[in-house]
């Protein structure tokens, strides 16, 4: 476990009210969502698309605790609020240049909150005819939305807080700490 000095110096001085996963508990959970998806997919063309840029770190853990051949790619969505369509579609800032047609997608997410980025997302990425799209959250708030079929591995439930490290930002600042924690 982290002192407090530890973690301050990693954030220059901003405390953090307590560390929610720590690093080993995240490493365990991540290898078994790689044995997850490795027995989820027997067969066929797998792509990991990470969502980023919140998904950098874990994506990187996971993919190298998946045993089967894959292909990884990213995406860019655009903010809330600009690019959706009224068929729910949503532009795409950086656009993956793998080709999606065919293809097992696992799309992975930092936090699923109210869900409504994957919402936008699925409409976007089911219209170039994977063969099957299923997301791959770290952390899913279950208390924030209704339940959504498409969120197959989970790394862990979280609370309604804000959650920060691993990945996890707060206005840019905070995504290098190799734990996941709340802010004061
Ligand atoms: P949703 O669209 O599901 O409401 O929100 C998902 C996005 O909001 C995440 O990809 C993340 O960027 C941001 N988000 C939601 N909850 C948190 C949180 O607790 N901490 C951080 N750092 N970002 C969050």
């Amino acid at each position: 476990m982290l002192r407090t000095a530890d973690v301050l110096r990693r954030t220059g001085g901003h405390n953090v009210k307590s560390i929610v996963f720590d690093e080993a508990a995240i490493a365990a959970r991540v290898e078994e969502l790689g044995r997850e998806i490795t027995a989820a997919y027997p067969d066929g063309d797998l792509l990991v698309l990470g969502l980023l840029k919140g998904s950098f770190i874990f994506l990187g853990d996971l993919v190298r605790k998946v045993e089967r051949p894959l292909q990884v790619d990213f995406l860019v969505a655009s903010s809330y609020g600009a690019g959706t369509t009224s068929s729910g579609r949503v532009d795409l800032l950086y656009d993956p240049a793998t080709r999606l047609e065919g293809k097992h997608i696992v799309l992975v997410e930092d936090i699923v909150d109210t869900g409504n980025t994957l919402r936008r997302l699925l409409g976007t990425l089911t219209a170039r005819a994977p063969a099957s799209l299923s997301i791959c959250a770290l952390l899913d708030k279950v208390a924030m939305h209704a339940p959504m079929p498409e969120v197959r591995f989970v790394g862990f439930e979280a609370p309604t807080a804000f959650l920060v490290g691993y990945g996890l930002d707060h206005a840019e600042d905070f995504r290098h700490l190799p734990f996941i924690a709340d802010l004061m």
